[in-house]
């Protein structure tokens, strides 16, 4: 969700303000389909998601790797080995990957390519080892777990780099950090649209009752998401008073991570499947360059404290092509609802410190319910 006021400011000043909001108001039928709501990037109607309890396919949990003050990337010397940190993005990792792993490739630049490994084979493991080879070096992916199994193969996908750290505490160097990881991350995925590595350009629209309130990081990266605006009552056909509309990427994660693991392969690398039980096994491996991007597995092998679970949860429909939308709000709690080729998804749930990995069935019943409420007299 994106929240920009002084570009609504000056939107609304473009427009005319108020009366033209007011006339839009008082014409538009009260209907979803038809000219009346415009978009500017699908130009379709909308067609409303059918939700049910009935066709519910399953309900998938994930921790995303969650730090108050932010994702790591640092290096660190131990026993002789370069080892270069790189977790910790919490619920934006498919978004930051390519600008956090630039970021820590970086952090070698200046010595000779050789072996390295990457500990993980999530979306940092697989985008640090693709810049590594695209670097010059030889790498090894030792992982606990394959692609298909890790947090970035749960991950809903939306291009949104957000919900990854605690504002109140972060410092001005990591926000610095944060803004470069996002533009050069943003820049890569624009470079990979298209089926292949399942990247799509969608609308996405935020759902409140009041008006939108500005908010610091989502200004900071406000020219990276097209076609935004804010719509009023009677200019859209959600059922809350206020929507803020934009476009950003919809990213597969099941396909980026075959296809990433296949470019990787392609490449000469190679794939081991090891768990590491503590550091000591990392500090006995051939290479002398190490990447750790073990997530959420970083607290416990490399001993950060700071690091914790936000559980969240997504309940699986089946796909429908007719819906070509994201939607967030409308209900309690920050909910959203994801089209993807594979399944329509709901999800939203975001339970710090919390390790467990049943879907609770109550939160199953709790989006659907929510979301059949919102869709009730839409489409
Ligand atoms: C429900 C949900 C929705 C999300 N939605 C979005 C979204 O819309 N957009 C977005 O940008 N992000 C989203 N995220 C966040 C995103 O999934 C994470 O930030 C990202 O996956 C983190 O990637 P990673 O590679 O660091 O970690 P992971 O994917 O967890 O990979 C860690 C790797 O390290 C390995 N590993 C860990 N410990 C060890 C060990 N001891 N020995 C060997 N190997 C080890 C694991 O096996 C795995 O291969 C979502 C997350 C969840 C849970």
């Amino acid at each position: 969700m994106l929240a920009v006021d002084g570009r609504r400011r000056e939107l609304l000043r473009t427009l005319g303000a108020g009366a033209l909001v007011a006339t839009v108001s008082a014409c538009a039928p009260m209907t979803t389909r038809g000219p009346a709501y415009s978009r500017p990037y699908s130009r379709q109607p909308f067609a409303a998601p059918r939700i049910s309890m009935n066709h519910v396919i399953r309900s998938v949990v994930g921790h995303r790797p969650y730090r108050p003050s932010g994702f790591v990337v640092k290096s660190e010397h131990l026993d002789g080995k370069h080892i270069v940190h790189n977790y910790g993005h919490g619920g934006g990792g498919i978004s930051l990957s390519w600008g956090s792993s630039a970021l820590a490739v970086r952090e070698l630049a200046g010595k000779p390519p050789g072996q390295a490994a990457v500990l993980g084979s999530g979306v940092m493991g697989l985008t640090s080892a693709r810049l590594l080879q695209d670097a010059g070096w030889q790498v090894t992916i030792y992982t606990r777990d394959i692609a298909r199994h890790t947090t970035s193969n749960v991950a809903a996908g939306e291009w949104s780099p957000f919900s990854v750290f605690d504002r109140s505490v972060v410092s001005p160097a990591f926000m610095s950090q944060f803004e470069w990881a996002s533009r050069v991350a943003h820049h890569a995925y624009t470079n990979l649209t298209g089926p292949d590595y399942g990247v799509t350009w969608m609308e996405v629209y935020s759902m409140s009752d009041e008006p939108f309130a500005p908010d610091q990081e989502e200004e900071l990266l406000a020219d990276l998401f097209p076609y935004y605006s804010y719509l009023g009552p009677g200019e859209h056909p959600f059922p809350t008073r206020y929507v803020q509309r934009l476009v950003t990427m919809r990213v597969e994660p099941a396909i980026l991570l075959r296809r990433l693991t296949q470019d990787f392969h392609i490449a000469g690398g190679k794939y081991v499947i090891r768990s590491f039980g503590k550091l000591d096994e990392v500090l006995a491996l051939a290479e002398p360059v190490v990447l750790n991007c073990t997530g959420l597995g970083a607290a416990e092998l490399f001993g950060d404290e700071e690091l914790t679970p936000a559980k969240g949860q997504l309940v699986f429909l089946p796909p429908d092509p007719a819906v070509d939308f994201m939607s967030f709000g409308g209900g309690k709690g920050m909910l959203y609802m994801f089209p993807r080729t594979d399944v329509v998804l709901l999800g939203g749930t975001f339970k710090l410190g919390d390790y467990t990995r049943n879907p609770e069935p109550e939160e199953t019943e709790r989006m659907v319910t929510e979301f059949q409420r919102i869709y009730s007299n839409f489409g």
